[in-house]
Parts: structure tokens; sequence; C-alpha cells
């Protein structure tokens, strides 16, 4: 979507609401397609005392299986936008601003942008997700697996060795 912006930025105290659905399905992330449901954007432009306001609520379903214990998780996740928008930049520092060429905005490339910048690189079903178990593979969230924890526990005493060794 294109804003055009030239009433905003001529009119002082204008404001044009924003409220629209970004397709982003196509978005290949860590092997898979996880945003298939439209990204929603909702705010508003304004201009308040000649300064030009961009203010927006993105948020995202995220769907994809467990970093931790392979299942499909969905989480939403949220991000605020509050950017000055200018029409041109004369030397400032760009990533403060967002430059409006000819006062229109392409709103889908910015959103796109933010919403790749701001999905968090882990993807767990729960925060205290435990996992699956390295030697049978079970999904320890739905309960302890038969493993014997000798393994584990000669491991640690050998690494208790080492660091007791000097
Ligand atoms: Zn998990
Ligand atoms: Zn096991």
């Amino acid at each position: 979507m294109f804003l055009d912006l030239k009433s905003i930025f001529v009119n002082e105290n204008s404001s044009l609401p924003i409220n629209y659905e970004l397709n982003m399905s196509e978005v290949e992330l860590s092997g898979g397609f996880p945003l298939q449901k439209p990204v929603s954007i909702s705010g508003r432009v304004f201009n308040r005392a000649g300064i030009v306001t961009l203010k927006l609520l993105l948020e995202v379903e995220y769907s994809a299986p467990c970093d931790r214990c392979g299942e499909n998780a969905v989480n939403t996740y949220c991000f605020d936008m509050d950017r000055v928008v200018v029409n041109h930049l004369d030397g400032d520092d760009l990533d403060e601003y967002i430059v409006a060429q000819d006062m229109q905005l392409d709103l889908d490339e910015l959103c796109r942008c933010e919403v790749l910048l701001e999905i968090p690189t882990k993807h767990l079903c729960s925060n205290d997700c435990k996992g699956v178990c390295n030697k049978c593979g079970k999904n320890l969230n739905l309960g302890k697996c038969s493993c014997p924890q000798k393994e584990l526990d000669s491991r640690f005493a050998a690494l208790d060795q080492l660091l007791n060794n000097d």
C-alpha cells in the first residue's frame, strides 16, 4: 500500500488512520513459511506542529516448529513503530527517520522490513519448553522418558574430575 502524505505534510494537525493487512505468506524463514496469517497493521500518521509522525502497531502471527521440541507452535508478536517521517533528508541519520520520497510512503516495504527485523530469532512453544530427549527423542513436555540417567551422571562426574584436577 502506498500512502499519499501530501495533505498530511501541508496541513498541521491533520491525521490519517491506517488499518490494513499485509500478506507475508511467501516469506521463507528457517526453511518454512511461518507468516501464513496476514500481518495486522493499525495506527495513524499525523502532523503535529509541522512534524509528521507514523505510529503503528504491527501484529504478527508466527507459526513454525518449536526450536527445542519440534512441535508446531503459534506465537503472536506485537511491535510498536513510532517514527518521524520527512520528505527529504539533509544529512541526518537515516535510521531515525522515514523518508517519504515525493511525500509518498511505501508502507508495505516499510512494514515488511520492520517485521523481519523485529521477529525473535528464537521460536519456542513456551519459555520453559523442556525439548526432546537426545537419546530416545521423546518430547519431554509430555513427561519423562525411560532412558537411564546414568550416562548423564557419569558425564558430570568426568567433568567434576576435570575441574578438580588441579
Ligand atoms: Zn517446544
Ligand atoms: Zn529418552
